[in-house]
């Protein structure tokens, strides 16, 4: 596709969403809704699908038709649309005929870019043959897998899609959905007639999302651990049943955190109140069963914490996968035990075809699997959708991150368990070896005669959780495992190995979780108590317009706010989601809100510098520098034009972190002169290939370059490429 759509795709992508560039496929997939060829995009939530076809419907002539399936979807995404500007508007069952009226009366003036539209609706003939006359440059199917049977959300008026193609001849119709086996995939293809279509799907990896599992031991504790890291942050808590809502959502309340339930079990309408609440922000935290999660768009959910584990790796990605769809990092932590096993087994009970429900089994073994396993979860999520993970080290969960330990001498720990074992006769479960293993003289242990065994309180320091959690890592790895009706441990022909020496487990030490740090990378130079006014000022101004906070701004654009602190409107252009109708609107208040607070906080303002012009002439002031003092003797070697290497030596630090400093030098005094550091020519190559793949992330240059250059250079170029595009878009 040649490159002035890519030019006038990335120019809408700015003007309008203020983003710099692409998230990996959205270029490619925009190509090809602008080329008219049919396609299915496969992306993970959060991957950023929908501006897959919003920025192309607002990049050519006509009106582009999008089905989705829920109302609140579909509200959802005509306010955010809405909010940059875009025209668009949607056709359901709730509206007023007057309402109605005004759409279609836009849809025959030619008005609409964007008109979504529930399936049902639109098949009707009535429908198309109103639409047919209206100018469809394209159709896109959102949440295209509700129309495979094997997806997880089958809905039977997604069926009937099929005749868009007939009805729509000219029109090349594009899917798109976050799931991702391949059966549904193909299915998706063959029912709506799009067997030719080019199939795009992304990477599963969510990066900025950090994983970590614990056994659930104290529930509310450890739930209080895990959402004192995320003080005044947004969050799901997700259990099993209805009743594990409200006792959680009750205990919660009662430790100090204020939360909602959600729940299938309440009334419509408080149902709908506690969505709200939580959409609005007046609660930060809900507490529901997984009918709370589809529909939901917003984009700031800090963190996902499954009190109890889901019932597939299939659920726990797309539960997990509702937090951090801004990009910014996120947490999500799986409590787990063994009965939830059980309570997974009971609610499967009476599924009647046997196929289906040993489907069922093998998914909850996968999901328990998962929770035992002592491997980086990115890895084991992406591997299960058939995909691998690149990095050795995801820096992202809780076994990349070090949180757990392998012990010393795991062969001869992993002895003592398997012989205490044997010992009591393999009739015993996990909870009673633990107790013998730890010296315990509770009277059934006296009366089997166990406190006498040489394996009594053999490992009598180690608290219980670490006991049953080295079980799960035996029973995980083949040493152990469970029979009959109470899960009595026994020892495998593997297990017998271990005994002679003959073969090793690996064996990890649980950290205590308080250790967990989420990732503050993110947060790097922002004013922590200016992103806070500026949230109260996102919640003043989302009342006045009545749409939820997040369709106002992203959390990424109010921290970039807080960041750079602009107090004019030159300096607003450059930050991250202010397009120009959201400058146009917001602007007038962000940057008073700004002024005031920098003012009465004596903080300096507009971080970059007071304009392009001083930078590049050399001008450079370091009063308004936002970096710490640990940048300053970087920043003062910068200045002086020594490359990398040489500050490298000077301050005997690697190349990388030299880099990173360099990055934040020529951010902080908007430079675009790169030449001291960069060779002119590999600048050029880069930035040809950022022209391809754009910059929103660095392993797309990296990739087009094969390896030419390396990524800490690209870093550099992308940063003065973007300083030079905002640069562009002032002098407009
Ligand atoms: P999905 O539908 O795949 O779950 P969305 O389309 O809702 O994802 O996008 C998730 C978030 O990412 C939204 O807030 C969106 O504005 C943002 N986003 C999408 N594309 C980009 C981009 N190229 N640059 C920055 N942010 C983006
Ligand atoms: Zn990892």
């Amino acid at each position: 596709m040649n490159e002035s759509v890519t030019a006038s795709l990335l120019a809408n992508l700015k003007q309008y969403w203020g983003y710099p560039g692409f998230r990996p496929l959205q270029r490619e997939a925009m190509t090809l809704v602008m080329s008219d060829r049919d396609s299915l995009v496969v992306l993970p939530t959060g991957g950023g699908k929908s501006l897959c076809y919003q920025v192309p419907a607002i990049s050519r002539d006509g009106m582009a038709l999008v089905v989705s399936p829920l109302i609140s979807l579909m509200k959802d995404q005509v306010d955010s649309l809405q909010a940059v500007g875009v025209s668009a508007a949607c056709i359901n069952s709730m509206q007023t005929a007057q309402n109605k009226r005004d759409v279609a009366a836009l849809i025959r003036r030619r008005e609409l870019k964007l008109l979504y539209i529930a399936p049902e609706r639109l098949v009707q003939p009535q429908t198309i043959e109103f639409l047919q006359g209206a100018g469809v440059s394209f159709i896109a199917i959102d949440e295209a897998h509700c129309i495979s049977q094997w997806g997880h959300d089958f809905r039977p008026e997604y069926r009937q899609l099929r005749c868009l193609k007939t009805a729509f001849p000219n029109a090349a119709v594009h899917g798109y959905t976050a799931t991702a086996t391949e059966q549904v995939r193909a299915d998706i293809a063959e029912q709506l007639g799009i067997a030719d279509a080019e199939i795009l799907v992304g990477s599963f990896d969510r990066p900025n999302l950090q994983y970590r599992v614990e056994r659930r031991t104290d529930p509310t504790g450890q739930l209080q651990r895990i959402l004192q890291r995320h003080k005044g942050e947004s969050g799901i808590v997700y259990c099993i049943s209805r009743k594990n809502v409200d006792s959680t959502s009750h205990s919660l309340n009662r430790i100090g955190f204020k939360t909602l339930p959600y729940h299938a079990g309440m009334s419509d309408e408080d149902r709908r109140k506690n969505q709200d609440a939580f959409i609005d922000e007046d609660v930060n935290i809900i507490v529901a069963t997984v009918a709370f999660g589809m529909g939901i768009d917003k984009s700031n959910v800090r963190f996902v914490i499954h009190a109890e584990m889901p019932q597939s790796l299939e659920n726990y990605q797309q539960e997990s996968g509702r937090a951090g769809r801004d990009g910014l990092e996120a947490e999500c932590c799986l409590l787990y035990a063994a009965r939830d096993v059980d309570t997974w087994e009971f609610l499967m009970k009476d599924t009647e075809d046997p196929a289906l429900r040993q489907a069922g089994q093998r998914a909850v073994s996968a999901m328990q699997q998962y929770c035992v396993s002592t491997r980086c979860r990115h890895r084991q999520l992406v591997e299960h959708f058939g995909q691998t993970l690149e990095n050795d080290n995801c820096g992202a969960c809780d076994f990349c991150l070090n949180e757990m330990q392998p012990v010393d001498e795991p062969m001869i720990l992993g002895q003592k368990i398997l012989s205490c074992v044997v010992r009591q006769g393999e009739r015993f479960g996990a909870a009673y070896t633990a107790q013998v293993l730890r010296g315990s003289k509770a009277k059934r242990i006296v009366e089997n005669g166990h406190e006498k065994l040489s394996t009594w309180g053999l490992l009598k320091d180690e608290p219980e959780p670490q006991l049953r959690n080295w079980f799960d890592q035996l029973l995980s790895q083949g040493f152990l495992r469970q029979v009959g009706e109470y899960n009595c441990l026994e020892v495998t022909p593997l297990g017998r190995q271990l005994l002679k020496g003959q073969a090793t487990p690996m064996l990890l030490r649980l950290q205590v979780a308080e250790s967990a740090q989420p990732v503050d990378d993110q947060w790097q130079g922002v004013d922590r108590d200016l992103f806070e006014e500026l949230r109260a000022m996102r919640n003043r101004l989302a009342v006045q317009k009545q749409v939820p906070p997040y369709i106002i701004f992203s959390d990424a654009t109010l921290r970039d706010l807080a960041r750079q602190r602009p107090t004019h409107g030159g300096v607003l252009t450059r930050i991250h989601g202010i397009g120009a109708q959201k400058q146009k609107e917001f602007g007038a208040a962000v940057l008073q809100t700004i002024e005031e607070w920098c003012q009465s906080h004596n903080l300096a303002t507009n971080i970059e510098i007071q304009s392009p012009v001083v930078a590049s002439s050399g001008g450079r002031s370091r009063s308004s520098q936002a970096s710490g003092s640990a940048s300053a003797e970087y920043f003062d070697l910068f200045e002086q034009g020594l490359s990398i290497e040489e500050v490298a030596n000077q301050l005997d630090r690697t190349v990388d972190t030299v880099s990173k400093y360099l990055g934040e030098y020529i951010k902080a005094y908007r430079i675009t002169d790169i030449d001291p550091w960069i060779p002119p020519l590999l600048q050029k190559l880069v930035k040809q290939a950022i022209g391809q793949v754009g910059c929103e992330r660095l392993k797309p240059v990296f990739e087009h370059l094969e390896g030419q250059v390396d990524y800490p250079r690209i870093r550099i170029v992308a940063t003065a490429w973007e300083i030079e595009q905002s640069n562009a878009t002032d002098d407009e």
